[in-house]
């Protein structure tokens, strides 16, 4: 069931997603070769506990961080460690959640980390338009297809593919909610977008093949081809005239 919310609710989804946002716009100043997963882990706990909110994603469904932290060859759910050291030339997927007024805010940022391949360049920075161009296609009037169909073109017209088994998602009271957004498919098809519709558009993005595996750790989703992989997140809200992000960090 799809739960369009009021702008009183938006207002507080906002909320959320100002830390959840904000707190990738700090990373960007803190990350460094150098630090491990765990210490950066760290980093983002603290500044979503200082902010007033709690990380919406530590204990979700038992998940052990308080950030999903994925690097090079992880797609998405990378559990912090103390035994990832973060080197020069990585790229560094980070998905956070603060959770603040019964509100969940989800978004995610491919952080590259020094000097990166030309490859890797590419990829963070075709991942993130990939995002702009969804959350463009994301007008009343136009259907959840649309999303997907934006953002597959885009990347593969650039030589990379689309992750299928994983999606973006409505969200508000619950992190995940209906409906399903994924990152590909068929312009025109899907459910149609309406005014107070909140979802998180999150393109995931690989190098090379599209298939991924979920490590024996259970969480941590990974390209089986060892190609790169990049996540740009953020959740919008479908608004009376077009999508209005909910972060005060631009793209
Ligand atoms: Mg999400």
């Amino acid at each position: 069931m799809i739960i369009i919310k009021n702008a009183d609710e938006i207002k507080s989804l906002k909320n959320a997603c100002i830390i959840s946002a904000g707190v990738l716009n700090y990373v960007g100043e803190q990350i460094c070769a150098g630090m491990t997963t765990y210490e950066l882990d760290k980093i983002i706990h603290d500044y979503i506990i200082a902010h007033g909110a709690k990380p919406g994603f530590l204990g979700m469904y038992g998940f052990p961080g308080s950030a999903c932290i994925s690097v090079n060859d992880e797609v998405i759910h990378g559990i912090p460690s103390k035994k990832v050291i973060i080197r020069s030339g990585d790229i560094v997927s980070v998905d956070t959640g603060a959770f603040i007024g019964g509100f969940h805010g989800d978004n995610a940022f491919t952080y590259q980390v020094g000097k990166v391949s030309p490859v890797a360049e590419k990829l963070c920075r075709v991942t993130n338009e990939c995002l702009a161009l969804g959350i463009a296609a994301a007008r009343p009037g136009n259907r959840i297809g649309d999303i997907g169909y934006a953002v597959q073109k885009h990347a593969e017209e650039n030589g990379f593919s689309v992750v299928r088994e994983y999606v973006g998602h409505g969200i508000g009271r619950d992190l995940h909610e209906d409906p399903e957004v994924p990152n590909f498919g068929r312009a025109g098809r899907g459910v149609r977008l309406v005014p107070g519709m909140t979802i998180a558009i999150e393109p995931m993005i690989t190098e090379g093949s599209c298939e991924v595996k979920v490590m024996s750790n259970e969480w941590t989703v990974k390209t089986v081809d060892g190609g790169l992989a990049a996540h740009f997140e953020r959740t919008i809200a479908i608004g009376a005239n077009g999508p209005e992000i909910l972060t005060n960090w631009d793209l």
